[in-house]
């Protein structure tokens, strides 16, 4: 790459054709780029990880223990595998999302979100945390059920990570003319203004020591936004430090005419 072509003759056809191709190279260029950047991110990410796994090994071989050590050894080693195993679902996620068709069939908002109010409540009752779902009307959009569900999962399951006990979550759903607002809404730790655009980035984490204890990699978000994106809405969010945070989904209602 790198390379770009002159036209021999300006003003011409020839002229008109070279700009298309030049800018499809460019488009290639940073395609090039972004693969490069992420296999980068992902070997890095994986890396800490594997490390850990094999340190813990070393120490289970170096000498004889009891067995309360090797318990204690053998769990945390099943901490990071488990951690390499969700990374990579994860990843596959956001690959699927990448290179999704759009497939969309009927989904029923409301009936997700009140799922998904349910799958959650026995953490967030164990956590002492009031989770509440607004009143909401009936309200059927073209997605894939599967990715949005995951979407929603991916924002409750932040919002009660970073939501200490006592505190309180709220999911609700707005219905607009032609999209809908689902948003979900946290007494939590919030997020500084300037972390605002980096938290949909790969592997963006605000405080890397802080996520790592409640066990993220910094993909969740930027799964979020993929899929907003394939469904041609937008992701967004509202916080502040120690108040909370908000995070509202846009989607479109249907995709005909689009
Ligand atoms: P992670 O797996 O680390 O949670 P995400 O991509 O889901 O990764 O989120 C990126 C970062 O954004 C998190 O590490 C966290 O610092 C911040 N974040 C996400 N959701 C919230 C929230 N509801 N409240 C506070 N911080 C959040």
């Amino acid at each position: 790459l790198h390379t770009r072509l002159k036209p021999a003759h300006t003003g011409s056809e020839l002229e008109e054709l070279t700009d298309t191709i030049n800018l499809m190279l460019d488009r290639l260029e940073d395609a090039f780029r972004k693969i490069i950047q992420f296999t980068s991110d992902v070997s890095h990410e994986l890396r800490t990880p594997l490390a850990a796994l094999k340190a813990g090994i070393e120490v289970m071989l170096a000498k004889q223990r009891t067995p309360e050590e090797y318990c204690e050894l053998l769990e945390n080693n099943l901490i990071e595998h488990e951690k390499i195993i969700n990374m990579i679902n994860d990843l596959l996620v956001l690959l699927k999302t990448d290179a999704a068709k759009q497939e969309f069939y009927d989904v029923d908002l409301k009936k997700m979100l009140c799922e998904l109010y349910t799958a959650f409540q026995v953490i967030t009752e164990t956590k002492k945390i009031d989770c509440t779902i607004s009143k909401m009307e009936n309200i059927t959009i073209d997605g894939d059920q599967k990715l949005l569900y995951r979407l929603f999962s991916n924002l409750l399951d932040n919002a009660i990570k970073y939501t200490s006990p006592g505190g309180n979550i709220c999911i609700s759903l707005k219905d607009l003319e032609n999209e809908v607002i689902v948003s979900i809404r946290d007494s939590g730790i919030g997020i500084s203004e300037n972390d605002h655009n980096k938290i949909f980035d790969r592997f963006f984490r605000v405080d890397a020591s802080r996520s790592r204890d409640t066990g993220g990699v910094g993909l969740g978000l930027s799964i979020c936004k993929n899929i907003a994106d394939l469904h041609k809405g937008k992701i967004e969010v509202k916080s502040t430090i120690g108040k909370g945070s908000a995070f509202l989904v846009t989607l479109p209602k249907s995709h005909f005419n689009r």
